[in-house]
């Protein structure tokens, strides 16, 4: 009889949160649609698509667009469907058997994930109480460890906190692993390093549509790194990774700089008031402690995490819970106001 493999008998499909909800602030996502003259541009390039056809490979219309808006060297840029794809792809391909990547925590689950089936052997750096990273010990652990790979999130899901260009540059330029940095969230801030990836002979940067440029339904992500690295992420992927769709529409997308520009100044306007409420609401209970963040969400600790969690979502509002900790995502202002409310409320009831 076929038995699974020991590294895959006990996982169980990812699931999101099930059910029907007012208030989606559990993911980070974009909370408006696209909006109409986009959305009709994108119903004409319908028209042009040869859904008979394979995609272009290397996705060169959309990786031009992409490469514009951020003015990056289009040659360094690999598409993929979404950065999860990246993230398994380059894992897989850039490690080997034996090989040792190296994760910080609290971060993304799915670098440790993946990285277990790829049957590499993953460490762990542990940030402080202050949820920051230390980067001179990580680099005294990176080099004593031999670590070949190490990749986090810039600024840091779930934390919302992040590392300077300065300090990002400083990891890069003092050890030998590959460093990978996801900049998911770096359209909020201002410290990326894209700007730099020509300098570094060991450094990938993952960027993604997903946040803020609001078509996570796409799943368009990019990995950006010297001509050496593009080559190989290029070589190992599968060679029709994103669809003709996405291709297209991504394209068209990434044109609307100014919308885009817009959008992030609301969406950090709208992130500066969720904080600044949570802050006003810890300021009057035990116990709660409110991150600082430079992302599109605020993370939180608490010690009634679950009951919070349950109320607001007996009222429709759904956020992340992470064990003590609550991720409230930045959704539109009314949003905001509505879960602040919630969240006062419940306060004053359980008092
Ligand atoms: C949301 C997110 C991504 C984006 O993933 P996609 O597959 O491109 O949707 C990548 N990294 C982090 C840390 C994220 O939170």
């Amino acid at each position: 009889m076929y038995q699974l493999n020991d590294k895959i008998k006990n996982l169980v499909p990812y699931e999101p949160i099930s059910g029907t909800y007012a208030i989606r602030l559990d993911a980070n996502e974009c909370p408006d649609n696209l909006p109409d003259d986009i959305r009709s541009q994108l119903k004409e390039r319908l028209d042009d698509i040869a859904f008979n056809r394979y995609p272009d490979p290397l996705a060169e219309r959309l990786v031009h667009s992409f490469a514009e808006y951020y003015g990056v060297n289009p040659a360094f840029v690999t598409a993929g469907n979404g950065s999860d794809e990246l993230i398994f792809l380059i894992e897989s391909a850039f490690l080997q058997k034996g090989d040792t990547m190296l994760v910080v925590a609290p971060d993304f689950s799915m670098y440790n994930f993946y990285s277990s089936i790829c049957e590499v052997k993953c460490a762990t750096f542990q940030k402080g109480a202050d949820l920051e990273i230390d980067v001179d010990a990580m680099i005294d652990y990176i080099n004593r460890e031999k670590i070949d790979m190490v990749i986090f999130s810039n600024p840091c899901n779930p934390t919302g906190k992040g590392i300077s260009r300065a300090e990002a540059e400083k990891l890069v330029s003092s050890v030998d692993a590959l460093v990978i940095l996801d900049e998911a969230y770096m359209d909020f801030w201002t410290e990326s390093l894209l700007d730099k990836i020509e300098d570094y002979s060991n450094l990938i940067i993952f960027r993604t549509a997903s946040k803020l440029v609001g078509s996570a339904a796409l799943r368009l992500g990019f990995a950006v790194a010297n001509p050496t690295i593009a080559r190989a992420i290029q070589a190992v992927k599968s060679p029709y990774n994103v669809n003709s769709l996405s291709q297209a529409f991504g394209e068209i997308i990434y044109q609307h700089k100014e919308y885009l520009q817009n959008r992030q100044k609301t969406i950090v306007r709208n992130k500066e008031i969720l904080y600044n409420g949570l802050v006003k609401l810890s300021d009057t209970q035990q116990g709660i402690t409110v991150f600082s963040s430079v992302a599109n969400f605020v993370f939180m600790k608490t010690p009634c995490s679950k009951e919070i969690w349950e109320y607001l979502k007996g009222k429709s509002i759904v956020v992340r819970l992470m064990g003590a900790y609550l991720r409230i995502t930045a959704g539109t202002e009314a949003e905001v106001a509505a879960v602040l409310a919630a969240l006062n409320e419940f306060f004053e009831v359980s008092e």
